[in-house]
């Protein structure tokens, strides 16, 4: 029997017996970043990649065995992405239904296609992490500028107006100040034609993100909760272990691992979370993928939020998500590139007793100012050691002025 045909033994048939052995093909559809550090840490393991993405040598493609340059809605390229994959997943939530439907029908998608659609919808999303058990923001579905008066009177303000679609760092929302401001409001959102949800705004102590993973066979695991700092709504800096009591890291944990079960998670899924200053948990988001927030587990973790993610959809025993070393992780945007390769030039930038700095670049051929373009993972004895490292470096300075 070939490889190939040990493999195909392996994948047939399906749900919580199925496995995908190293040496199968992995489908990835979008190449971006995340794709990338897939790609490599699956390759690794024995993995074949293929990744499909509009953009030719797209970071995941400059890393798989082969990216099929199509748009992501493009039903033939799918259906190659289909023929070529022993299993499929994704690197963004916004995936076409058509697209996933059709990959469904054609190949083995184990993440599903109820996932995405919850996860794509800002009100179907609260209802589930609701069905879960775990709160959310008080919140309304809002159809009309008068409805709108109405609920921010009983929230009071501040609070948030997003789209219940489409929304990502910060944009389709509007955090209305005052009653003033709701027609305006109400008018500038609307334009997107898409459901809108009013939140009551959380006035939070920290922002916390829990990546939990799930596999068919039901095993479930958490990574340490990350405290995320962002700036202009794109996450700046995760600091693990979290500045907040163990057991409130312990509960994030639990949550997000609530949520996994309760969702029939397979695979990856990051839950951002509002921290109180009464120590209450809210969660304000999903995303059934590698997440940004969880890119320190690459040199922190005993398994990495992208190893994690390939054992899960492949139906591998879960691996330890242990947290090695304190950790704070930097992301790099694209006015942060140049003062990064300048810095770790230098040898100060290792002088910072018992500090190391990993870099870890996508490839991207176009450097933009907020472009997420790397980041670097800020190893240390303690979170205070490393967060030193992140103000003796030249590389953030300009952030006041972002
Ligand atoms: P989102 O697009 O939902 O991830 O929101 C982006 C950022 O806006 C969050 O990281 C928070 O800093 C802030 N934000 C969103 N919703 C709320 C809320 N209900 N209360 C307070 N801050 C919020």
């Amino acid at each position: 029997m070939s490889l190939n045909d040990s493999i195909q033994a392996q994948t047939s048939g399906g749900g919580a017996d199925k496995v995908i052995r190293p040496g199968g093909t992995i489908g990835v559809l979008g190449g971006g970043q995340l794709g990338r550090m897939l790609a490599l840490s699956g390759r690794a393991m024995g993995y074949r990649f293929v990744t499909l993405d509009p953009t030719p040598d797209a970071p995941c493609g400059q890393v798989a065995n082969r990216q099929i340059v199509a748009a992501y809605h493009d039903v033939e390229a799918a259906k190659a992405l289909a023929e070529q994959s022993d299993v499929i997943t994704y690197e963004f939530e916004n995936v076409d239904a058509d697209v996933t439907s059709l990959l469904m029908e054609q190949s083995y998608v184990p993440q599903g296609s109820q996932l995405l659609y919850t996860t794509q919808h800002r009100l179907r999303e609260k209802r589930a992490i609701e069905a879960a058990g775990v709160k959310v923001a008080p919140y309304a579905e809002i159809t009309s500028a008068a409805q709108l008066r109405t609920e921010a009177e009983r929230f009071g303000t501040p609070c948030v107006l997003k789209t219940a679609t489409g929304g990502y760092d910060g944009k389709g929302q509007w955090v209305i100040r005052s009653l003033d401001e709701v027609e305006a409001a109400y008018e500038e959102l609307s334009r997107a034609k898409t459901e809108l949800v009013l939140e009551q705004f959380i006035h939070f102590d920290k922002e916390l993100s829990v990546i939990a993973a799930r596999s068919p066979r039901g095993e479930i695991k958490a990574f340490p909760a990350a405290e995320n700092i962002h700036i202009n709504n794109i996450l700046h800096l995760s600091i693990v272990p979290a500045r907040t009591a163990d057991s409130i890291q312990r509960e994030a944990e639990r949550l997000a691992m609530a949520i996994a079960e309760s969702m029939n998670v397979i695979g990856l899924i990051a839950v951002e979370m509002f921290l109180t200053a009464d120590g209450e948990l809210y969660v304000n988001e999903l995303a059934p993928r590698p997440h940004n927030s969880g890119h320190y587990t690459m040199d922190a973790c005993q398994t990495s939020q992208f190893e994690q993610h390939v054992r899960a959809i492949c139906n591998l025993p879960l691996g330890s998500t242990e947290l090695m070393t304190p950790v704070v992780m930097g992301n790099i945007l694209g006015q942060h590139v140049e003062p990064l390769l300048d810095w770790i030039v230098q040898p100060e930038s290792e002088q910072v007793d018992g500090v190391t700095a990993k870099v870890h670049l996508y490839g991207k051929h176009e450097s933009k100012h907020n472009r997420k373009m790397g980041h670097v993972n800020v190893l240390a004895k303690s979170v205070e050691a490393a967060m030193q490292w992140i103000d003796a470096s030249n590389i953030w300075e300009a952030k006041e002025k972002q």
